[in-house]
């Protein structure tokens, strides 16, 4: 059977990652809603239209209802609405932790993929260094901006029934089975 989910959650949440494994798991796209939105109202469809109408009226839900919009058009159902839930301790974690090597660029992560020896690269033995980006003021605000967008973006899917919210912080098979269990999707079914 065919599985249609929306993950939402901020940056650093992990969706990307559970998206492109169980997608491949159950068989089904992996399609970044954003972008599938954006093609289809430079591309003038139908279905584009319609979106383009639902975002051009502005409000915060807007994306969520030029996408209803566009699934019901072309007679789609939505299953689920998958929300990641992690700590904004975590979250910060996870987004300042990004080390880059002045001399070569080499990417390490404090968490994740530390430096042998702390501040220097593997690779060249060369300098680490915090990109502005990755800094805790960027990523604070940025989380900031997230939380404000997507609150009634989760109101509207409470509302609707669909939106189920999972602990995002637990190892990935763990996040994975959590989000087979939300959405009736059992291993091997
Ligand atoms: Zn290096």
């Amino acid at each position: 059977m065919s599985v249609r989910v929306i993950f939402l959650g901020p940056p650093g949440a992990g969706k990307g990652t559970q998206a492109q494994s169980l997608a491949h798991e159950w068989g089904v796209p992996h399609i970044a809603t954003g972008d599938m939105l954006r093609e289809a109202v430079a591309a003038k469809t139908a279905l584009g239209l319609e979106a383009k109408r639902h975002m051009d009226s502005g409000g915060l839900t807007a994306q969520a209802e030029a996408l209803d919009a566009v699934f019901t058009r072309a007679g789609i159902a939505l299953d689920r609405v998958v929300f990641f839930d992690v700590s904004r301790a975590e979250l910060l974690r996870r987004l300042t932790g990004r080390r880059v090597c002045k001399s070569c660029g080499r990417t390490f992560h404090l968490v994740s993929a530390p430096p042998k020896v702390a501040g220097k690269c593997d690779a060249c033995g060369g300098e680490l260094y915090q990109r502005a980006d990755d800094s805790e003021a960027t990523v604070a605000t940025r989380l900031d901006v997230y939380q404000k967008q997507t609150a009634p973006l989760l109101d509207y899917y409470r509302r609707s029934g669909l939106l189920t919210e999972i602990a995002g912080e637990g190892p990935v098979n763990e996040v994975a089975e959590a989000i087979r269990k939300a959405v009736g999707q059992g291993v091997g079914r």
